[in-house]
């Protein structure tokens, strides 16, 4: 077990990564959905009054709809999910790729490589394919993304899609969601 992230991750905003991340932060506040601390990290949010709004909550449920929630933009490119990945393997012929894969993830602080692009590609040592970083296949995760923003909530239900669909409408663009357990 351990907590589960939920991903807003934007495909088609034509704004720049700064703007959508302000917009969306005036978004999700004006909605009650997020409340901004004042001592808490850039980016860092936790319930709002209306925090259970955009998630399917059952029966039971406690008082807010989640843990935090994070807001990313940047004018540079990461992978997500950025939590901790098990293993990858190369979608054409399965060879353990991990170890050039997560060269271009993390440093060697294991802090997260930021990319001047999203289009980042490693060489398979078995088959030769050349892959961009979010073309390799999962373990534990069913899809990457190279983003330079997103919008994350940590230990929540499922979304609801007319909330997706109301958020899309205020962003201006679609959003695919995906889920991560982190450990
Ligand atoms: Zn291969």
């Amino acid at each position: 077990m351990g907590t589960i992230a939920r991903y807003l991750i934007p495909i088609d905003s034509k704004l720049s990564a700064p703007e959508y991340g302000n917009k969306a932060k005036a978004a999700l506040l004006q909605m009650e959905i997020i409340f901004e601390a004042e001592d808490a990290p850039e980016g860092l949010f936790y319930n709002g009054e209306k925090s259970k709004e955009p998630f399917q909550i059952e029966p039971g449920d406690d008082e807010c709809g989640f843990e935090s929630a994070g807001i990313f933009s940047s004018p540079h490119f990461i992978l997500v999910p950025d939590e901790y990945v098990d293993g990858v393997s190369c979608p054409k012929c399965n060879a353990d790729i991990i170890e050039r894969w997560i060269s271009e993830v993390r440093d060697d602080d294991g802090q997260r490589v930021e990319h001047v692009s999203s289009d980042v590609r490693i060489l398979c040592p078995n088959c030769g394919a050349v892959l961009r970083l979010d073309q390799v296949k999962g373990e534990t995760v069913a899809k990457f993304y190279m983003t330079d923003r997103y919008v994350c909530f940590w230990d929540a239900r499922p979304f609801k899609p007319e909330w997706v669909a109301e958020f899309d409408r205020q962003m201006e663009c679609h959003h695919e969601t995906f889920d991560y357990w982190q450990t």
